[in-house]
């Protein structure tokens, strides 16, 4: 199958876990695509990988979401290197859990400024080559935090609420130009970003899962190669939940 043939994706946050495994699937399917992480070690370990299965489908850019700057340079050298991007998936984010009350404001920043302006960056950069391709694809991965908040994370649901709001406001300005935009909210899924969480925690956590388990990386990849899809066009300003019914 090539739903993505002739198309460039770009994932920020490509350099590990899911977004890694977003990007293996959308080259899989037939997109070129741009994996951007921060560390140019992650980004191109993440490139060489996915270009060993599917030979000179992956470019590396280690660039930090967070940096308005860098990412319109990025957009540029995209531009230029690989063509117009009518697939981005906005991934890249970060965790500095702790309660409240011990928050510096620097856990803050960090947390906003890469999950949620990141997001605001990136649209900005990319989003004219995106219209004129009048029949594109935002995807941003938000998380079931954003909807129901948690305790220790006051940071992280405040910055995947916000990034669930942005959705809608893009899905509505760019619905004109047949660019959807949609949120997927994963629920716990096995990757570095869980792994750090005590036993303890990961236990507590399965027990409200219905369908008793992490998620897979591939589980939220699928999800959003649907969503990437041309299938996919009527579906916009929407929040896909893919949780193990967490949520429900
Ligand atoms: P990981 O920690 O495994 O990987 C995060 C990726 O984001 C890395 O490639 C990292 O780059 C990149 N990144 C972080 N900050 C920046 C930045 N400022 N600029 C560019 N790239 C950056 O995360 P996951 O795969 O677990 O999570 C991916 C997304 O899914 C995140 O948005 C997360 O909030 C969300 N999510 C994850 C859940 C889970 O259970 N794992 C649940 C719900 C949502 P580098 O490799 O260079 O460090």
């Amino acid at each position: 199958m090539s739903r993505f043939a002739n198309q460039i994706a770009v994932v920020t946050g490509g350099g590990r876990g899911i977004g890694q495994e977003i990007a293996r699937t959308l080259a899989a399917e037939g997109a070129r695509v741009a994996v951007v992480s921060r560390s140019a070690s992650s980004c191109g370990k993440a490139a060489d990988e996915i270009n060993a299965e599917y030979p000179g489908s992956a470019t590396a850019y280690a660039v930090d979401v967070a940096d308005h700057e860098a990412v319109q340079e990025l957009a540029k050298k995209i531009g230029e290197e690989l063509g117009a991007v009518s697939i981005l998936v906005n991934n890249a984010g970060v965790t500095r859990d702790t309660l409240l009350m011990r928050m510096k404001e620097e856990d803050w920043d960090t947390v906003l400024d890469t999950n949620l302006k990141g997001a605001f960056n990136t649209v900005k950069a990319f989003m004219r080559p995106m219209m004129k391709a009048e029949d594109a694809r935002i995807i941003n991965i938000a998380s079931v935090i954003g909807l129901i908040g948690n305790a220790g994370q006051a940071n992280y649901s405040a910055s995947k609420a916000g990034l669930i709001g942005f959705t809608k406001a893009v899905a509505r300005e760019l619905a004109g130009r047949a660019v959807t935009c949609n949120a997927v909210a994963p629920g716990f899924i096995t990757t570095d970003m869980t792994d750090e969480l005590p036993q303890a925690v990961k236990d507590a956590v399965i027990g409200k899962i219905p369908l008793g388990s992490f998620g897979t990386t591939k589980d939220i990849a699928a999800a959003v190669a649907f969503i990437a899809s041309k299938e996919a066009r009527y579906i916009t300003g929407q929040v896909i939940a893919v949780d193990g019914g967490m949520t429900m």
